[in-house]
């Protein structure tokens, strides 16, 4: 297995490579040469597995050429060694063929640990292997930046710089980054929003020069290994619900768009997928895109379920890639256009191929809360914001009822009380490890949205 880029120009890489490199020196991201394809008996097997034995199936053919059948299973089991749910990521049934599979039983509360927990194991793996140290920047509208923290906290082999948008992530988000006290971790708050922040990350990266004289990496979702380990919970629900016989469905509470995507990969090596509907909340970009074809960068709102204030979503690149059946061309001529004109149009046809698996809806935060509200009243269940918005999305949005509809409940509640405590009268507790986060001291440096002041930064700040 060989991943290309989605622009073409940037040389192919080996798993191993594309771990460290993250977005691909062309600025591209990327992607499998092609997806392996699991047959229909292989796919049936799966529902005699544990999650880390499904989990080592799918990944392995990604990895294969980098990686041993005993290595990989190694680090499977190290990584979700730390989730405290013994199914890893249970499901709950909440109404009539309707699921929430839950993916925040992680370390930080959030789905980010179930590919992050992976990836902190991977990197120790293959640098101790090698003898490398590398350097990671990432930007995080929350969720992010505490999962991989925590992947990397007191590791030799990397030393990690987490940039959020000043004032805009939640409380218990912030804390816990900037609690946490590793010689390795630095956490910077950026003067602007989420777009700022992961768009200084990019042009750090496009800086070749600076690139190779930091070893710099990426834990943010154009990290396809963060993909990879995605695409194993679609196989772990949806052979529980009755795949491969049956078809299952997926509302994906929807940012930079890395979480569907694994969805799409899913289906690509052989899943049978109804609709994968993305939801939004009002920073819609994706909805409009998949909805009319065209892709165009608004403001971002402040919202209720601040993981998803997202106007520029990385991951739809690898979509475009696939939808224009890897014409690399296509795929640098719409990024010229979004640069240029802060907008592109999707061709009919590679627009009706996504819409052949993708169905995409906007939740406002009145509907957020009301489905809050409304969830608690018939389950008893406290839906954090980000779930809400994607149980909403899958009200609007079902056609078949037959069919099972699996939201992903991507966030705990504990992480955003005050619109759980609000709607359901009920304050969210955080689980033990975490019962003193707000007596802890915090560490961090409040930046400009300059680019200059944090490479200077970043070198001041290397040991
Ligand atoms: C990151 C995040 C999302 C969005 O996921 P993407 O892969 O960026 O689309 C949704 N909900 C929560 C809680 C998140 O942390």
């Amino acid at each position: 297995m060989k991943y290309i880029s989605t622009r073409g120009s940037a040389p192919d890489l080996t798993f191993e490579q594309v771990l460290l490199a993250g977005l691909a020196r062309d600025g591209g991201l990327y992607v499998p040469s092609e997806f392996p394809k699991f047959t229909a008996e292989e796919i049936s097997s799966m529902r005699r597995m544990s999650y880390n034995e499904i989990a080592v199936k799918v990944i392995y053919p990604f990895v294969k050429d980098s990686l041993s059948l005993e290595e990989i299973t190694n680090l499977v089991e190290l990584a979700y060694s730390s989730f405290r749910h013994e199914e890893k990521v249970p499901l709950k049934k909440i109404g009539d063929n309707e699921w929430l599979l839950e993916l925040f039983h992680g370390p930080t509360l959030a789905f980010k640990d179930v590919a992050l927990q992976l990836l902190g194991h991977l990197f120790n793996h293959v640098l101790s292997k090698n003898n490398k140290k590398i350097t990671i920047v990432g930007a995080t509208s929350g969720d992010t930046g505490s999962a991989a923290i925590d992947c990397v906290k007191g590791r030799d082999c990397a030393e990690i710089f987490m940039l959020h948008p000043k004032g805009r992530v939640s409380d218990v988000q912030r804390r816990q980054m900037t609690t946490i006290m590793s010689k390795n971790v630095h956490n910077i708050a950026i003067e602007g929003d989420f777009d700022d922040c992961q768009a200084m990350v990019k042009d750090l990266f496009n800086d070749l020069e600076f690139r190779d004289e930091i070893t710099l990496s990426a834990v943010n979702s154009i990290n396809w290994a963060r993909v990879m380990a995605q695409i194993v919970y679609y196989f772990t629900s949806a052979t529980a619900l009755g795949a491969p016989e049956k078809m299952v469905s997926y509302s994906v509470p929807t940012g930079n768009f890395g979480d569907i995507y694994a969805g799409y990969a899913a289906q690509q090596m052989g899943l049978p997928l109804s609709q994968l509907i993305a939801a939004t909340n009002v920073n819609d970009i994706i909805s409009r895109a998949l909805n009319t074809g065209e892709y165009k960068k608004g403001a971002v709102s402040p919202t209720i379920s601040p993981s998803m204030d997202i106007q520029v979503s990385s991951n739809f690149e690898r979509l475009l890639f696939n939808i224009y059946d890897g014409d690399t061309d296509a795929v640098c001529q719409l990024m010229e256009d979004l640069k240029d004109g802060g907008l592109f149009k999707i061709a009919p046809q590679p627009l009706k191929k996504a819409q052949s698996i993708f169905d995409a809806v906007q939740v406002t935060e009145e509907e957020t809360l009301a489905t809050i509200k409304r969830i608690y009243k018939e389950t008893s269940e406290l839906a954090d914001p980000h779930t809400a918005v994607g149980i909403c999305a899958a009200d609007k949005m079902r056609r078949d009822k037959n069919i099972p509809m699996v939201t992903l409940a991507t966030a705990h509640a504990a992480k955003f009380p005050d619109p759980v405590k609000q709607q359901t009268g009920q304050h969210p507790e955080l689980p033990d490890h975490m019962a003193d986060l707000f007596e802890r001291e915090e560490k961090y440096d409040i930046l400009p949205h300059d680019l200059d002041i944090l490479k200077k930064y970043i070198r001041d700040h290397l040991s």
